[in-house]
């Protein structure tokens, strides 16, 4: 379908964005490296790392590299804790010209004496940047030799930033949690673990008590509100649930081809998304008890719902959402909450997509729909202007962009301070899109 901007598209960008049409399917590229100069939202390897494992609220994070690295903290994805506070601080071997020179390892190994003499680590993640991968640090060996110094996990975290984008950094996170899961094997218990959930705003504590609720244990939760002695204990679960399919798929096939512990998709935003994903684990833990009351739970939280919902569809019925967020499970999920809004979803981007997500944005939307991977504000502001949208769902980096335009703008991402999961995060998210959008303001921007 011929869209009018797209002309005015970087000529390599074009096979990466796609117009859903009547008759064909989605063949757009996706899943790949970032193009040279076309100002990509996505962060390095290093950050995609970083989100992952700071929200394990009793593990020491020591970023080996120069002190900028180290700003990506506790404060770009504001996870919360029931307990320990560590996870907030963050420590750096502050690399300078000199470590370039003659090499950086000592100042980690003097990084890791200094945490030793000062706290009292269960575990230590060592996260090696860009820098790191250019000088040639053996980061595996001074980690080694602080465990047997130490006695306790000191685990290499590889990720470079100039390795490839976010995603890389995703499964460097995720193969650091397979080395802290696997170290001894865990008895089998009743219950499952969460993965891919962060706890922002609470979120993990909503979906631990829907899981209370329906009588399903949780055995470790990877990562939001996670610790360490927990963790070691995920492989004994019986199954694990993916939230944040694009972070933690790759951790849960290893942990299904190495320990046993399958795996079903979930996502907890929106209604339609929080049922399907409760009643996919009851039947995939085949407990009849669990399922009937699953049952019973889903009927009495989702008649509480409707009342709630009338008040606001009528406010925003017909009105457009542009979609650009990190990840396709969210996407998806979004696109559902719109509709349930009565709202048309105009575009659909994400940073890090697969070609199954894709596929899925693809059949879930009305043709004409615009759906962008790894976007950059000029495309945004492009085809914003051109689909006519009323809102922009995304992060802190397209935060700015919407309120340039005049345009109402919902943050589904680290920042937030809101939960926007389960039931209680639906309205949350319904309240939120009608007050952006109905907001007096805009009309004293255009
Ligand atoms: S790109 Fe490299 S230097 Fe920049 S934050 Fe990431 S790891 Fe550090």
């Amino acid at each position: 379908m011929e869209l009018k901007s797209l002309p005015e598209v970087l000529e390599e960008r074009k096979d990466f964005i796609f117009c859903k049409d009547k008759n064909h399917g989605n063949s757009m590229k996706c899943d790949s490296e970032s193009v040279s100069g076309a100002v990509s939202q996505r962060a390095c390897v290093y950050c995609g790392a970083r989100v992952v494992l700071n929200p394990i609220t009793d593990a020491f994070h020591i970023v080996h590299g120069p002190i900028g690295c180290a700003s990506y903290t506790w404060d770009i994805r504001g996870s919360l804790s029931s307990g320990d506070e560590l996870y907030r601080n963050s420590f750096s071997t502050d690399l300078r010209e000199k470590d370039i020179i003659f090499g950086g390892e000592r100042r980690l190994t003097g990084a890791i004496e200094g945490i030793m003499e000062k706290h009292n680590p269960k575990v230590i993640f060592v996260y090696a940047t860009c820098i790191v991968g250019v000088i040639g640090d053996d980061v595996d060996a001074v980690c080694r030799g602080a465990e047997r110094k130490y006695g306790i996990p000191v685990i290499p975290v590889k990720s470079p930033g100039f390795a490839g984008h976010k995603s890389m950094g995703y499964k460097a996170a995720c193969n650091a949690l397979m080395d802290l899961i696997g170290r001894e094997k865990s008895p089998k218990v009743k219950g499952i673990n969460i993965l891919g959930d962060f706890n922002l705003s609470g979120e993990m504590w909503i979906i631990k008590d829907y899981l209370k609720s329906i009588g399903v244990n949780v055995v470790s939760q990877i990562t939001g509100d996670a610790k360490c002695e927990e963790l070691k204990r995920a492989d004994g679960a019986e199954l694990n649930i993916v939230q944040c399919a694009g972070s933690m798929t790759y951790l849960a096939k290893r942990m299904e081809n190495e320990m046993g512990v399958p795996y079903i998709k979930v996502s907890f935003f929106g209604i339609e998304d929080t049922v399907s994903s409760l009643m996919n684990i009851a039947n995939a833990l085949k407990d009849d008890e669990i399922i009937k009351r699953t049952k019973e739970f889903i009927k009495e939280e989702v008649r509480k719902m409707d009342k709630v919902f009338d008040k606001y569809k009528k406010n925003l019925a017909g009105k457009k959402a542009a979609i650009y967020v990190g990840g396709g499970f969210k996407a998806i999920s979004l696109i559902k909450q719109f509709e349930e809004l009565e709202m048309e979803t105009v575009i659909v981007g994400t940073q890090t997509g697969k070609k199954e997500d894709y596929e899925v944005i693809s059949s879930l939307v009305k043709p004409g729909t615009v759906i962008l991977d790894d976007a950059n504000p000029y495309e945004l502001e492009q085809f914003m202007n051109e689909k006519g949208a009323d809102v922009l769902v995304g992060g802190v980096k397209e935060r700015p962009l919407a309120y340039k335009l005049g345009v109402a703008f919902c943050d589904h991402n680290h920042e937030r301070k809101h939960p926007l999961a389960g039931f209680i995060g639906a309205i949350n998210f319904a309240k939120e899109i009608n007050l952006t959008i109905n907001s007096p303001v805009w009309k004293y921007t255009k």
